[in-house]
């Protein structure tokens, strides 16, 4: 407020100079005379107009300012809030790694780009054992250790998601097929370690098996899924607990 009088104090004098100014060049040269009455209308001319003219356009001035500010702060708000809901959206509450839907766009995007990688399917085994013998709570709690244990044993930068209920989803940026056996492998052993107690006193294994695909420059996501997939179900056919890593095959459009 007190900057608002000050400001329009300044424009007031200024007016108040200004309107002398032109009095006394331009009575004189159109023949009259600057008297007492004239230097009193001078000064309070522009002091009873231009005084509380510009207090007020300051004042509407400095509340769209603020107004502004005010407005910049909920657009930063609200963008934060949007980020943050996004973030929320791509993410398995469970497990926070990233829902399917978010994980395969992803994966979409990179074979877009022909980045080399190799993807993993990882499913735990005999899940359904744990839920019927011991409740879905303890399920969900191995669960969450087997999510934990592929989290230590892929590379950071390597993409993770929950592809399914207890299936997991990881694409090894640039990974060949010698380091992606090396990763699957190390994936494999972290959960076979992990030491899983349902019940005081009674230790419960849980392993993952664990189909991954190389993927070549032209497959498609589909294509790398199909093939992951096979190689899932040939490791469960052979015994559960393994790696087997292979090539996809790649469709050739004519
Ligand atoms: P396999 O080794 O062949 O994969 O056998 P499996 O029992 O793991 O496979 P199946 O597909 O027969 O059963 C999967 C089970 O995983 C059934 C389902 O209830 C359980 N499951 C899926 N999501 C969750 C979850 O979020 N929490 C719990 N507790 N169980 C889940
Ligand atoms: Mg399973
Ligand atoms: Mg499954």
């Amino acid at each position: 407020m007190n900057s608002i009088l000050v400001r329009s104090g300044v424009v007031a004098l200024a007016s108040v100079v200004a309107s002398l100014v032109l009095a006394v060049s331009i009575v004189p040269a159109l023949g009259g005379t600057v008297d007492g009455n004239a230097w009193m209308m001078c000064v309070l001319c522009p002091l009873l107009i231009a005084w509380p003219a510009s207090a007020y356009t300051f004042w509407q001035s400095d509340r769209l300012k603020s107004a502004h500010r005010e407005l910049a702060r909920t657009h930063a708000q609200l963008a934060a809030a949007h980020r943050r809901l996004a973030e929320k959206a791509s993410r398995d509450d469970m497990t926070g790694m990233l829902n399917r839907e978010t994980f395969f766009a992803r994966l979409d995007r990179s074979r877009r780009r022909s980045d080399r990688g190799t993807l993993l399917i990882i499913d735990a085994d005999n899940f359904k054992a744990i839920n019927d013998n011991y409740g879905h709570l303890t399920g969900d709690e191995a669960l969450l250790l087997i999510a934990e244990a592929i989290r230590s044993g892929v590379r950071s930068g390597d993409v993770l998601g929950r592809i399914g209920g207890e299936e997991f989803g990881a694409f090894l940026t640039g990974a060949g097929e010698q380091e992606a056996r090396q990763v699957a492998e190390r994936v494999r052993r972290e959960v076979e370690s992990i030491s899983f107690q349902p019940k005081e006193g009674q230790m419960l294994p849980l392993t993952v098996s664990i189909g991954g695909t190389v993927c070549a420059s032209e497959a498609t996501v589909p294509e790398l899924v199909r093939a992951a997939d096979r190689l899932l179900y040939e490791a469960k056919h052979r015994g559960r607990n393994r790696v087997i890593i292979g090539k996809a095959p790649v469709s050739r459009a004519a």
